[in-house]
This record gives structure tokens, C-alpha cells and sequence, in this order.
């Protein structure tokens, strides 16, 4: 992903709300911070930021879950079955989210067809 000028300019928006919530958070008003103590709490927000972000995507991908699909084993159509709670670890953190759930009969094996295209299942 190559990130445009605009949402270059938008990033840099965001950057200056998160300067202030840091700043908030700190509670420390007129100090002066040395480089790594600015590194350690960038690091800490981007982190939880990134968690989020991966969070908020996954939401909106399972936001309209398709009442069927199509079995990745047998290719018979599949209802939908319960949504799961899953969780992952990243680079950037835990991330955690729910996922609908479809239930071959055929195959006795249910599947996350998100999964498909996050992760390791097999
Ligand atoms: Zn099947």
C-alpha cells in the first residue's frame, strides 16, 4: 500500500490529535521530554493504534456476514452457523474479533472463511 499526499496530510492530522492525547495522558504540562522517552510512548500509542486499526478493519470485512458459502473442501453451499470470538497475536499486539462461522455437514467441519484470507487454517 502506497499511502496518497492527502492521506499523508490526513495521517499528520491524526498525529497531532494523538500529540495532545499523550499529552493529556502524561499529565505532566511544560516538561520537557528526552528522544527515547518520545520514542517509548510513540511506540506505545502506534501500537495500540495499529491493534485497533486491524480491529476495526476485521469488524467492517465480517460486518455482513453472507447467510451461506461455498464448502472450500466439498463446495456444497453451507449456512452460516455461530459467530466465534478469535483472537491473534501480532507484531503490534493481541488482536481480537468475532467471526461468523459456517457449518458443513457433509465435510462434519466448520469453517471461518475469513480465515482464508487471514490466517493459517488448513
Ligand atoms: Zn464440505
Amino acid at each position: 500500500m502506497t499511502i496518497s499526499a492527502q492521506g499523508r496530510n490526513r495521517l499528520k492530522e491524526v498525529a497531532r490529535d494523538l500529540t495532545k492525547l499523550v499529552d493529556c495522558e502524561k499529565k505532566q504540562p511544560g516538561r520537557i521530554f528526552t528522544f527515547a522517552e518520545l520514542e517509548d510512548d510513540s511506540i506505545e500509542v502506534t501500537d495500540l493504534l495499529a491493534q485497533m486499526l486491524m480491529e476495526e478493519r476485521l469488524a467492517q470485512q465480517f460486518s455482513v456476514p453472507e447467510p451461506s458459502v461455498c464448502c472450500p473442501k466439498c463446495q456444497s453451499q453451507i449456512p452460516r452457523d455461530v459467530d466465534e470470538p478469535r483472537a491473534m497475536q501480532t507484531d503490534r499486539g493481541e488482536v481480537t474479533w468475532t467471526e461468523p462461522t459456517y457449518e458443513c455437514s457433509t465435510c462434519r467441519r466448520a469453517f471461518f472463511p475469513g480465515e482464508l484470507s487471514v490466517g493459517d487454517r488448513s
